[in-house]
């Protein structure tokens, strides 16, 4: 039931009793249920027992009158908002204000028109009826807005007149008491980086009647930041002018925070609270842009914690996840407030607890670079923090990590390359036994350039004849003559220069190249050799270095090819294999071993005493020849293990009936101890370095290598 279809109920107050009848009669015949009070006091008393719709009140009552009690009824909270009529005899301005004042809601004038009372009470209950629901829906509008936290407004413009709604106070900081609303106030408390923009937006507004709601900071008085969503609307009069906007300000700052706060969760790692990869590299994309721009040197640091897997491995993830908070943390700490860090994790696809690997990789980027020795100051110092021990699972811990270091605009200039390449060098410290620093420069790029553009420079080498053999005499200590030769390989390249046989002999080895570079050595010794025989020089063995690949990959093939082309006696050719290749399968090298031997080529194994050959196995290789590794050779005799062992290595090999042969042979103290314990061939800088051919055969001479040493 609702208030109106309820039968009204009247409170009549007067000291006349007569009067209280007619009333009541009066009232009754229109429907209502009348009380009634005599005066002022018992009529405050009955406001709480009969919940009246409506008080006629008499104004001139003694002890309390009509004013002093419609005062103190307005104070009841149940009686508030009851309308309440005064019934006054009293007709002038003063008494009509005092009513008023005192919250009457209407009053009647004595003597009372008894024809029109019941009218103009229902009208009276009817009113302010209307005017309290209002009321209520203004509240409830105001709640509703207080819990959306949205405020409204409104600007009249030809009257320049504003208006804020209580909530737009709340949002903006403001007291209603103080603040007069003004398009100026409210920009006050924009944040100073969006006030000129949102001032043009209003502007805009007014001009063509277009805005964009925008999401804009408020700063409040107390210093407190509020992010609100700006509306606005405008009316137009007849001619098309704009002459009212109105708008709401919604305070967003919790759907703000929420929306960073998932941001974050993006974009952060959970266990370090740095940003992750992912954001660096939108940083350091916009870091390359300012760098651009203003011509400055930027560094890029990839830092990886060298073994962290043991660290979790052994104490536990939980204990791996402290250090390395404690890592960054400390990181942070060493770096200045411009520089940039971020970590990445390489989780485990797939398992539920996405274990961090090992490898968990800062990145820093240093900005602001005068000069690249301060990015390795920057490392130096990250890795001299990280040594000292962290604290963790109550026990200490040790890390340390390798860092690559990439420059802009040295090594790249974007964020992906930099990036790349930092790493590359990051790999390359690791390679280099962890715990330091290395830049990605331009020594490394030659380096990995060098071996492509050497690797197809040595293709071309063949065909363009740039190699070519030296020789090196071989002296037989007993008489003193050159028994052999060693052919040594060289690469005339055309703009280094002579390449000794180390600095490309690896590389070909690597790319297979050796077998056609072998077999082009075998063809030239096995020439050269018969054409020294055609000239009449003494009858000498020539000697080939024979690498690991072309032994395993048809030397037999090469070998009587090579003998076949040149026409020398196989008894004059020689093939020098180290110990490693011999030892890699026996079988097969046995096999290959005696297909070369039956040939009739001599076999000599070369390097002797830096492998690690089995004596049994020596016994079964047909060899003739032993060549004593030049390192033993080089402290004699002064070095007594060195002298044990040459000593112990020539008695061997005479026992195993193989001709000793000792490499590096540089003075005359080393000849006089090889010779004392029965060294048979003699080989070194003291007769001769590998010279050309044409040299060569003028050693070979009689007697003329050998006569200036001995003499
Ligand atoms: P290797 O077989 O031990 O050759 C001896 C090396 O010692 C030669 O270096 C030679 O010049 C050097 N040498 C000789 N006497 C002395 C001396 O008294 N003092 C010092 N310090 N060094 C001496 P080279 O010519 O630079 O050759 C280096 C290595 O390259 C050779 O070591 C051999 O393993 C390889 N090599 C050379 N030519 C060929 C080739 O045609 N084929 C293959 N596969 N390898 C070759
Ligand atoms: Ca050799
Ligand atoms: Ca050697």
């Amino acid at each position: 039931m609702t208030a109106e279809q309820r039968t009204p109920i009247a409170l009549i107050v007067d000291d006349d009793a007569m009067m209280r009848l007619l009333i009541r009669q009066t009232l009754e015949r229109s429907g209502f249920v009348c009380h009634e009070a005599g005066n002022g006091r018992d009529a405050l008393k009955l406001m709480g027992t009969h919940s009246p719709d409506i008080v006629l009140l008499d104004v001139v009552m003694p002890e309390l009158d009509g004013y002093g009690t419609c005062a103190e009824l307005r104070r009841l909270p149940e009686a508030s908002h009851v309308p309440v009529i005064m019934l006054t005899g009293l007709d002038d301005d003063d008494s009509i204000d005092r009513a008023y004042q005192a919250g009457a809601t209407d009053f009647i004038g004595k003597p009372i028109s008894w024809g029109v009372l019941g009218y103009r009470v229902r009208y009276v209950m009817r009113a302010s009826r209307a005017l309290r629901d209002v009321a209520k829906h203004q509240s409830s509008l105001e709640t509703a807005q207080r819990i959306a936290r949205l405020g409204g407004w409104e600007w009249d413009i030809p009257h320049n007149e504003h208006y804020w709604s209580a909530e737009t106070y709340r949002i903006l900081g403001l007291d209603p008491a103080q603040a007069h609303p003004s398009l100026e106030a409210f920009l006050q408390c924009v944040h100073e980086d969006e006030r000129r923009s949102t001032r043009d937006a209003v502007m805009e507004l007014v001009r063509c009647g277009e805005f964009a709601p925008r999401l804009i900071r408020i700063v409040q008085p107390g210093g407190g930041l509020r992010y609100v969503q700006l509306q606005a609307l405008c009316s137009l009069d007849g001619a098309g002018t704009v002459t009212r906007l109105s708008g709401t300000i919604q305070d967003v700052t919790e759907l703000q925070e929420a929306e960073q706060r998932i941001r974050h969760l993006a974009c952060y790692d959970g266990a370090t609270g740095l940003p992750n990869r992912q954001s660096f590299i939108e940083g350091l994309g916009k870091a390359l842009g300012v760098a651009r721009r203003h011509h400055r040197q930027l560094a890029i640091i990839a830092l990886d914690l060298d073994q962290f897997k043991r660290v979790n491995d052994t104490l536990g993830h939980g204990v791996g996840n402290e250090v390395l908070l404690a890592a960054a943390q400390r990181l942070v700490a060493t770096l200045r407030e411009c520089d940039v860090i971020s970590v990445s994790e390489q989780r485990l696809e797939g398992s539920e607890g996405a274990a961090r690997l090992d490898g968990d990789e800062f990145s820093v980027l240093l900005t602001d670079l005068d000069h690249y020795h301060d990015a390795a100051k920057v490392a130096h110092r990250l890795l001299q923090e990280l040594r000292k021990p962290f604290e963790a699972g109550g026990q200490e811990v040790f890390l340390t990590a390798s860092i690559g270091m990439a420059l802009y605009p040295l090594d790249g200039d974007d964020a992906d390359s930099l990036m790349r390449n930092a790493g590359a060098a990051m790999h390359f410290a690791k390679e280099q036994g962890r715990d330091n620093y290395q830049f990605y420069s331009r020594a490394m790029n030659a380096t990995a350039l060098e071996k492509l553009s050497m690797e197809s420079q040595l293709r071309k080498a063949l065909e363009r004849d740039e190699f070519l053999l030296h020789y090196q005499p071989k002296i037989d200590a007993a008489t003193r003559r050159v028994v052999g030769v060693e052919a040594l390989i060289r690469w005339q390249h055309p703009e280094l220069g002579i390449v000794p046989p180390n600095q490309f002999i690896p590389l070909a080895e690597e790319t297979g190249l050796i077998v056609p570079i072998g077999e082009w050595v075998l063809r030239s010794a096995c020439e050269q050799n018969r054409a020294w025989q055609r000239a009449r020089l003494p009858r000498t063995h020539i000697a080939v270095n024979i690498s690991s690949p072309h032994f395993r990959q048809g030397l037999t093939a090469s070998i009587s090819e090579a003998l076949r082309g040149s026409g020398l006696d196989p008894a004059l050719l020689e093939v020098e294999l180290t110990e490693s290749i011999l030892m890699q399968n026996v079988e097969t090298t046995l096999a290959t071993l005696h297909e070369i031997k039956e040939m009739g080529v001599r076999l000599a194994i070369d390097d002797f005493g830096t492998g690690y050959s089995s004596l049994s196995y020596l016994k079964r290789f047909p060899l003739d020849a032993l060549k004593i590794d030049r390192s033993f050779v080089k402290d004699l005799p002064r070095d007594p293990e060195d002298a044990a062992i040459t000593k112990a290595i020539i008695g061997m090999a005479h026992s195993l009936r193989l001709q000793v042969v000792a490499e590096g042979v540089e003075s005359r103290e080393q000849l006089a101890f090889l010779q004392q314990h029965g060294c048979d061939v003699l080989q070194g800088y003291l007769f001769s370095r590998p010279v050309s051919a044409r040299q060569l055969a003028q050693m070979l001479g009689p007697e003329r290598v050998a006569e200036a040493i001995w003499t």
